[in-house]
């Protein structure tokens, strides 16, 4: 069981080296196209708040036409908790509030945080699937390779991973920047302050002191899942 699914920056390169194609990607090419699709999902992020400065991750959810269930159990399977599910063709997520209950818990995050930043998680496969293109088709590898022969063009999933950990993080990051949607609504004061002291140190703790994490994206039923 993992407690932190989402690394930081320099982590998330690691993402790569769990690809199963990652022996055919070059060296030298490696850190190169994990900070491309770190930046993409940062990039995103930052847009999707200057599109609606306002709206907190449930309005932007609700804005890209998502539904969200919120199923309570632990989604335990084999000895993977999952927390979360995203289906692209239903437009739909599933966040496991049991799993995600105990990561928040174990991590001392409150449990509306931990949802945010999943939420985020997920809604940036949700745009990577609609209007981004899938980060993972961005660096291309042959399927299968003998000698000199190659055959067929498979994608990097671990990209639209590391994708999805710079939007999470940078979406967090930046909410946390102006202390929450309420400061936007002139609401910023002292109370205000030590919050967005505490976020920043909620932020330092998941993503720089913790061990990283791996995230096993299984494909089923068309969706992904995240440990
Ligand atoms: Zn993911």
């Amino acid at each position: 069981m993992k407690a932190f699914p989402f690394p930081d920056k320099i982590n998330s390169r690691q993402e790569l080296a769990r690809d199963l194609h990652y022996h055919k990607i070059p060296a030298a090419e490696r850190d190169k196209i994990a900070d491309r699709a770190w930046e993409t999902g940062a990039k995103a992020a930052r847009e999707l708040i200057q599109s609606l400065p306002d709206a907190d991750i449930y309005e932007h959810v609700k804005h890209e036409g998502l539904t969200v269930e919120f199923n309570e159990k632990d989604n335990v399977v084999g000895n993977l908790r999952y927390f979360s599910e995203y289906f692209c063709a239903k437009k739909k997520i599933i966040m496991y509030v049991g799993a995600i209950k105990k990561w928040a818990e174990s991590n001392k995050l409150a449990l509306e945080k931990a949802l945010e930043i999943i939420l985020a998680h997920e809604l940036y496969h949700h745009l990577e699937c609609t209007k981004l293109g899938l980060t993972s088709k961005q660096y291309m590898v042959p399927t299968l390779q003998i000698g000199r022969f190659k055959w067929g063009k498979s994608s990097i999933l671990a990209l639209s991973e590391i994708g999805a950990h710079g939007f999470a993080y940078t979406y967090y990051e930046l909410q946390g920047k102006k202390g929450g949607v309420k400061a936007k609504k002139g609401l910023m004061n002292a109370a205000i302050n030590v919050n967005q002291f505490r976020r920043t140190k909620a932020l330092e703790a998941i993503y720089k002191t913790n061990p990283l994490i791996r995230i096993v994206q299984k494909k089923r039923k068309g969706g992904s899942q995240h440990e």
